[in-house]
């Protein structure tokens, strides 16, 4: 077993003493479905121990200089036997074990936490399976009819976040997104690169169905598709020819208009 000391000196350039380090420890997230009606799942907790383990926490969003940094050199899953999530599983809670070293700047903070002042944690991870609580589909993949916040028989609805890939960060915010452990999620999703070659053929083939569409509206209108028309949509990019499409779909709702007054005239 290593001690605390020993822990964090393996995140730090320099061997730090035990005077120059303050220790304190936050709860990271839960278990409990939270305001967005989301929940972390056991083994994403479990993913979630080892992922934040030397990660730094900054504390607020504008206070980035450097002696504002936390970094957790532990963690540990915490089960509360007596306390239960909204829908009565037993509450584990991911506990990190944090130090930052003791400068004039942060003494202040020091104070704060020491006081029990903003001891709320946000943390920013990426989930890669949303799961459905009541029929286990994964939402990324496929939707499913249950509506986050109703109960189906004795199942209240609610997204089941697991496969944790990746943690980035953790922060002290000023105002908790979560009541009980004052856990904000964003999730970081991987962009999609389409390789030049790909994108200009989607480009082109959007361009010509837009192009007969817009050759479509106008022989619904009785507009003749002239050369000239033709001519000139060619040479449309795709935003134009989006512009002129939209003209055409709100001149077709105008005449329309006027067909049903006109009805309306007849019968009178
Ligand atoms: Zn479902």
């Amino acid at each position: 077993m290593s001690t605390p000391i020993e822990k964090i000196n393996q995140f730090t350039r320099r061997e730090l003493s035990e005077s120059e380090v303050y220790l304190f420890d936050v709860i990271l997230c839960d278990n409990d479905i939270d305001r967005d009606l989301e929940s972390f799942s056991e083994s994403a907790l479990i993913q979630m121990q080892k992922l934040f383990i030397g990660k730094t926490g900054i504390f607020d969003h504008n206070l980035q200089s450097a002696g504002q940094t936390a970094r957790i050199y532990d963690t540990e899953l915490v089960k509360s036997p007596d306390k239960k999530t909204k829908d009565g599983r037993t509450l584990l809670s991911l506990k990190a074990h944090a130090y930052m070293i003791r400068t004039d700047s942060n003494l202040d903070f020091i104070k704060e936490i020491d006081a029990g002042i903003k001891k709320e944690v946000s943390v920013s991870c990426s989930a890669g399976r949303h799961l459905c609580s009541v029929c286990g589909t994964d939402k990324a993949l496929s939707a499913c009819n249950h509506i986050s916040g109703k109960k189906y028989g004795q199942k209240t609805c609610y997204t089941i976040l697991d496969d944790i890939q990746d943690a980035y960060e953790w922060s002290f915010v000023a105002v908790p997104a979560q009541p009980a452990a004052g856990v904000t999620k964003y999730f970081k999703t991987a962009s999609v690169s389409v390789p030049d070659a790909e994108l200009s053929q989607l480009l082109s083939e959007l361009e010509q169905q837009t192009r007969s569409e817009i050759f479509t509206l106008c022989r619904n209108q009785a507009l003749p598709v002239s050369k000239a028309l033709c001519t000139a949509a060619e040479k449309m990019d795709l935003r134009e020819l989006v512009q002129f499409k939209k003209s055409l779909l709100e001149q077709e709702h105008s005449l329309s208009q006027a067909d049903v007054q006109l009805a309306d005239f007849r019968q009178k």
